[in-house]
C-alpha cells in the first residue's frame, strides 16, 4: 500500500493551487458580491483542461482519474468553494455525457463543454422530490418531433447562466426505471427560469429553478437508453459526491492555515493565542481531522477509480464525514479568529457559509446513512 502522491499528482494539484490564488481567490468576494462568475474565467479553466477532468480523451477531455480530480477541486477550493464547486458540478455532467452520450450529442455539446465554451447544469431535484429524486414528476412525452418536456426543476446551480442542462426526466412509469435523461439547450423553446435563490452561501454561482412548459427537444438529444436515466444520475454523483467533499476539505484546510497565522500574531493576556494549551489542542483536532478526511476522501476515489464493489458505499461514507469535518473545522476556525472571524473581510465567515450546504446537496448526509447502512445491512448476508 502506497499513499504517497505521484509526482504528477503532486504537479496537478500545484497547479490547479496556483490557478486558483491567481484568477479566483482575489476576486472571489466581488464575484459573491456580484452574484456571478464572469465567462471569462471558465475559458481559462478550459485550456487548464479542467472542463473535462475525468472525461476520456477520446472525447477531448484530460482522461485523469477520480483521486486526480479530487486533488484539483481540493486545490481550487482553497481560494474558492462557491466557484470549485461549481466546476465540480459541470465536470459530473460532462463524465455522464462522455460515458452515455452517443457520439453526435458527444460531438455537439461535449466537446464544447470540455474546453468550457458551454457550460453544464444538472437537473435532477423538483420542488416536490429531493431526497426522493426517483419521484421525479417531469414529463418527457415522446413524439416524431422530439421529446416534449413539461414540469419544473429545483435549486438548479447555474439555472439561467448555463449553456446546456443534463436532466433528468420521466418517459416511463412511475420510479427510477421509468427516468432517462435528456439534454436541453439554453435558448430551446419552451425553457424558461425562475428568480435568483437568496442563499446563504454559494453565492457567486446563480441557483435558480428551471421550467420545462411544451420544450421540445430533439430525439438525439437522449443521453444513453430510456429508462436507464437514473442509473446514469446516480453514476454522476458518486464521483460528484467526491469532489463536493474535496471542495470541503480544500475550504476547510485554507481556513486552518490562515487560522494557524493569525494565531501566531494575535496576542492576548501578554503572549500570542497560539501559547494557551487549551487553542493548541483544538489546533491539533482540526488537523487529526481534517487529515483523516483526506485520506478517507482519497481511499473512496481510489475505489471508484479502481471500480470497486463497494465504491459507492465508500464515495456515500466519504461525502459524510469529510463534509461534516470540514464544516466542524471552518466554524472552529471562525471562533479562533474571534469577532474578527464574523467580519467579511477576514474570509472565514464566507468559508464557513459555502461549506454549509455540501452537507445537504447531492444527497443529503442523512441519505448517505442511508446507503452506507443499506450496504452494510446487505454485507451482512
Ligand atoms: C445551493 C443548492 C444547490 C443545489 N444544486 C442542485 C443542482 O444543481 N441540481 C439538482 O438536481 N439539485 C440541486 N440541489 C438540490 C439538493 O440536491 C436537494 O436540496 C437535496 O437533495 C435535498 O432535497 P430537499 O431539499 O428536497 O430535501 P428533502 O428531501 O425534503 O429532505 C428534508 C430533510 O429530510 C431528510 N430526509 C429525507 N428523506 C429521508 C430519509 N429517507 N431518511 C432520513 N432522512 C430523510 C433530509 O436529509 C433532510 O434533512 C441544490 C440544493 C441547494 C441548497
Amino acid at each position: 500500500m502506497d499513499f504517497a502522491l505521484s509526482d504528477e499528482q503532486l504537479a496537478i494539484y500545484d497547479m490547479a493551487h496556483a490557478f486558483g490564488q491567481e484568477h479566483i481567490a482575489p476576486f472571489a468576494r466581488q464575484w459573491e458580491a456580484e452574484g456571478t462568475i464572469p465567462r471569462d474565467l471558465w475559458a481559462k479553466v478550459g485550456e487548464l483542461g479542467f472542463g473535462g477532468l475525468y472525461v476520456s480523451e477520446d472525447s477531448g477531455g484530460t482522461g485523469l482519474g477520480r483521486l486526480d480530480a479530487v486533488l484539483v477541486f481540493e486545490a481550487l477550493s482553497h481560494a474558492c468553494p462557491s466557484v470549485a464547486s461549481f466546476l465540480s458540478i459541470h465536470n459530473m455532467c460532462a463524465a455522464m455525457l462522455d460515458k452515455f452520450a452517443p457520439d453526435e450529442l458527444k460531438a455537439r455539446i461535449l466537446e464544447p463543454a470540455v474546453t468550457m465554451e458551454k457550460v453544464l447544469s444538472y437537473c435532477l431535484t423538483e420542488p416536490g422530490a429531493g431526497s426522493d429524486a426517483a419521484a421525479l414528476k417531469t414529463r418527457a412525452q415522446k413524439g416524431n418531433a422530439g421529446y416534449t418536456l413539461n414540469g419544473t426543476k429545483a435549486f438548479i446551480s447555474g439555472g439561467g447562466y448555463s449553456d446546456a442542462y443534463v436532466v433528468m426526466c420521466r418517459t416511463g412509469d412511475e420510479g427510477p426505471k421509468g427516468i432517462s435523461t435528456v439534454v436541453v439547450e439554453h435558448g430551446t423553446e419552451g425553457l424558461s427560469y425562475g428568480g435568483l435563490e437568496d442563499k446563504m452561501g454559494w453565492r457567486s454561482q446563480p441557483t435558480r429553478q428551471v421550467q420545462f412548459d411544451d420544450c421540445l427537444v430533439p430525439l438525439e438529444n437522449l443521453v444513453g437508453t430510456e429508462g436507464d436515466g437514473f442509473k446514469y444520475a446516480m453514476i454522476g454523483l458518486d464521483g460528484g459526491r467526491l469532489n463536493i467533499s474535496a471542495c470541503s476539505l480544500g475550504g476547510a484546510q485554507a481556513a486552518l492555515n490562515q487560522t494557524l497565522t493569525y494565531m501566531g500574531e494575535r496576542k492576548a493576556f501578554g503572549k500570542s493565542i497560539d501559547q494557551f494549551q487549551a487553542l493548541q489542542f483544538r489546533l491539533a483536532d482540526m488537523e487529526i481531522e481534517l487529515q483523516a478526511a483526506r485520506t478517507f476522501l482519497r481511499q473512496a476515489a481510489w475505489k471508484l477509480d479502481q471500480k470497486a464493489p463497494d465504491a459507492t458505499k465508500f464515495c456515500a461514507m466519504a461525502k459524510k464525514f469529510v463534509t461534516e469535518a470540514g464544516s466542524r473545522v471552518a466554524d472552529q476556525c471562525l471562533q479562533l479568529h474571534g469577532g474578527y472571524g464574523y467580519l467579511a473581510d477576514y474570509g472565514i465567515e464566507k468559508i464557513v457559509r459555502d461549506l454549509r450546504v455540501h452537507q445537504i446537496l447531492e444527497g443529503t448526509n442523512e441519505i448517505m446513512r442511508l446507503i452506507t447502512v443499506r450496504a452494510l445491512l446487505a454485507e451482512r448476508g
